[in-house]
């Protein structure tokens, strides 16, 4: 590419990380994502590397946020306020040490010892004190001059008005994070993204009574300009703020060596949901004041200190299509087929929408730029709508009113409960006239939590599905192996294991087989009271036959809903067919193996996050069969929260608060015998 070019590129790319900067930081309302946000900066950083006669007084690598806004006085800061620069990889890691050592002239083996910080998302501060007294507060602004929001800090509780604490320096600048606790934000009116912006937008209104409102929080981590400090380290310095009255964070840590760090790293990391505000990175600073002394700062971020950046998990794209899927219910589930983005190290390309509201509520539209949020194991989804980036030409998204898969019409049901009508919308059709609805039904019936077949999984079912192997779920034990040997990736052994997996699932417990059949609202739970009840699987065929329902009535939980989705689930005629094939097929267990008194006999069990080696159904049941009692809300009456992997933090909170004991699986298994 000839210069001119180059210089055109880097310019229009200069222009729009300034408009991303007046967004971001003036009006707390980002334009793009901090993920795209940061792949510019690293374009811009890499061609002024590249090409050494690109430079702009604007760069990322010169500036630092951006100018104050005009609602504010502006005040200089004594000692100017600093951006970080960012490392994102391990060898990022490796050679800001290296740098440091070369700069420190020492030898490759010297060892730095580093204060690690988890770096708070929220938004800086600098708090002069003058003989213990808060005379101003100041945002960093561009990081030589920042805004005077001192009566609006002043309402934050956390920033205390007077220190009388005798080792307090004359003069300092108290540096620290404005932030939002997240539980706090879910409090608050959707006004706006996230917790980062509500804290920036709340701390910088006009009136400090606006600011007073919001409960801000501050943790302090630095100190700008300071007269007779007696401090010779970041990490004796943060034990000084606790006594002088600051919050600390509390994961702040002393460590040696970049492998430990990456240890740090990857464990906070993991923690990260866990923690009540946001944090986007761990920030090492060298230790030693003098040593930081030494290596001062680069243009605009100490040369002693680098944040290491979480990747990231949400990223921005563009919705190429809104494809409508069909569960075995019948919902109609759309999902945005997205641009391929990376969003932490995962290339994402559906989003899902969940249901035909959400789209409405969100006026979600094809062409749209959108940001999406991709957290631990959930699906990913539609965060917001750039409006600001809509087509002139684009339209809302009509929702089909005839099923994609059959044709038949789609309903929204009335909800009687919540007299209100469903957010899902539905294929009306008779279960298995529509395609995709069998296809599910038939995953469902083979799937872990209901025969559990092994090896039998979801492509098989829609491969043996599009080559008419199976249709119905009595077909799966009458398939031609024949056929099945002459498919591509079949060999004897694979057909010899699929159909042992077959067959020893042709013993089945009644409560498991009334799962299977997906007769909508009868989950696993409703499917044991029923088996419970009714305790034979010709009771349950004579339900129509001799029609009985009202015997369901009686039944402890079984409820309006659930009888007239059974009755009309044996209105079905393919229904009544798969029921009597099944009944020749299948050898029903009906005996639950109950301990009247087992080990865990008058406890009360709840469960939350992945267990290990054992599904939820299969947890259950073993409480169950031990005598044990599953309860599905946290409450007095509940004795032990059995914890998995990833589990709901709301819920092992609620459980601490009442008292109530947090297991782990071995625990709970260790209670067995
Ligand atoms: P930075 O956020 O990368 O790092 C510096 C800041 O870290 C400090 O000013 C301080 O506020 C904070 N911090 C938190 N804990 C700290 C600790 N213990 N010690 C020291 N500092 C700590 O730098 P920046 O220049 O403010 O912002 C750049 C980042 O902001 C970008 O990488 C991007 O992710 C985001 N950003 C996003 C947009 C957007 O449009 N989405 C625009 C501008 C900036």
């Amino acid at each position: 590419m000839n210069p001119i070019k180059i210089k055109k590129a880097y310019l229009d790319k200069i222009k729009q990380i300034i408009k991303y900067n007046q967004n971001y930081y003036e009006k707390s309302d980002p334009l793009v994502s901090d993920l795209e946000y940061d792949n510019l900066k690293k374009e811009i950083i890499a061609l002024e590397k590249k090409y050494k006669f690109l430079s702009h007084p604007n760069s990322p690598t010169k500036i630092v946020g951006y100018k104050p806004s005009k609602n504010f006085k502006k005040i200089k800061h004594l000692t100017p306020m600093l951006s970080l620069s960012n490392a994102f990889t391990e060898s990022d890691l490796i050679n800001f040490e290296k740098r440091i050592i070369n700069f420190l002239n020492e030898k490759n083996n010297f060892e730095i010892e580093y204060s690690a910080e988890p770096k708070i998302d929220g938004i800086s501060a600098s708090l002069f004190y003058k003989n213990g007294k808060l005379i101003t507060g100041l945002s960093r602004g561009d990081g030589k001059e920042g805004e005077d929001i001192t009566e609006n800090l002043k309402t934050i509780k956390d920033i205390p008005h007077l220190i009388k604490v005798k080792n307090f320096p004359e003069q300092i600048d108290i540096r620290g994070e404005v932030y939002i606790q997240n539980s706090d934000f879910e409090k608050l009116s959707d006004k706006f993204a996230n917790p980062r912006n509500a804290a920036s937008g709340s701390l910088r209104q006009k009136n400090p009574k606006e600011t007073k409102k919001i409960p801000l929080r501050f943790i302090a981590y630095t100190h700008g300009f300071e007269k007779n400090m007696q401090i010779t380290s970041q990490s004796e310095y943060l034990k000084y703020l606790n006594d002088w009255g600051f919050n600390i964070n509390p994961l702040n840590k002393t460590i040696k060596g970049v492998k430990n760090l990456l240890k740090n790293y990857f464990e906070i990391e993991k923690k990260r949901n866990e923690i009540d505000f946001d944090i986007d990175g761990i920030v090492y600073k060298v230790n030693n004041f003098q040593l930081q002394k030494r290596l001062g700062n680069v243009a605009n971020a100490p040369r002693w200190a680098i944040a290491h950046k979480f990747s990231a998990t949400s990223g921005t794209s563009k919705i190429q299509d809104i494809d409508i899927q069909i569960g075995r219910t019948g919902a109609l589930t759309p999902v945005a087929k997205i641009k391929p983005t990376n969003i932490g190290g995962v290339v994402v390309s559906n989003a899902t929408l969940h249901n035909e509201d959400e789209i409405i509520r969100k006026d979600i539209r094809i062409g749209d730029t959108v940001v999406v949020e991709r957290a631990g194991d959930v699906i990913p989804h539609i965060v917001s709508v750039n409006i600001k980036k809509r087509e002139k030409n684009s339209k809302k998204f009509v929702f089909p009113l005839k099923c994609p898969s059959c044709g038949s019409k789609t309903i929204k049901e009335y909800n009687s409960t919540t007299k209100k009508k469903d957010a899902v919308r539905r294929c009306s059709s008779e279960g298995f006239e529509c395609e995709k609805i069998s296809i599910e039904k038939l995953k469902h019936f083979v799937s872990k939590e209901a025969l559990n077949i092994e090896g039998f999984g979801k492509k098989i079912v829609e491969n043996f599905w599009n080559l008419k192997l199976i249709k119905f779920p009595q077909d799966i034990f009458n398939l031609d192996y024949d056929k099945i040997l002459n498919l591509d990736g079949w060999g004897r052994q694979s057909v010899s294991n699929l159909k042992y997996s077959i067959d020893t699932r042709k013993k089945i417990s009644f409560e498991k087989l009334i799962f299977a059949l997906g007769i909508r609202h009868i989950g696993l739970e409703n499917a044991k009271l029923i088996a419970k009840n009714l305790k034979s699987f010709s009771n349950f065929i004579n339900l129509s036959k001799l029609n009985r329902f009202d015997e369901l009535q009686n039944i402890d939980g079984i409820g309006e809903t659930q009888i007239n989705s059974i009755k009309s689930f044996f209105l079905n005629k393919d229904n009544l067919k798969i029921l009597n094939d099944l009944s020749k097929i299948l050898s029903v267990n009906h005996s639950v193996d109950v301990k009247k008194n087992g080990p865990l006999k008058d406890k009360t069990f709840m469960l939350t996050g992945k267990l290990e080696n054992m599904s939820r159904a299969e947890a259950k049941s073993l409480i169950e069969i031990n005598s044990g009692t599953i309860i599905s809300n946290i409450s007095k009456k509940l004795d032990y929260l059995i914890i998995g992997n990833k589990p709901t933090k709301r819920k092992v909170d609620s459980a601490k608060e009442l008292n109530v004991k947090v297991i782990s699986q071995s625990d709970w298994l260790k209670m067995l015998d």
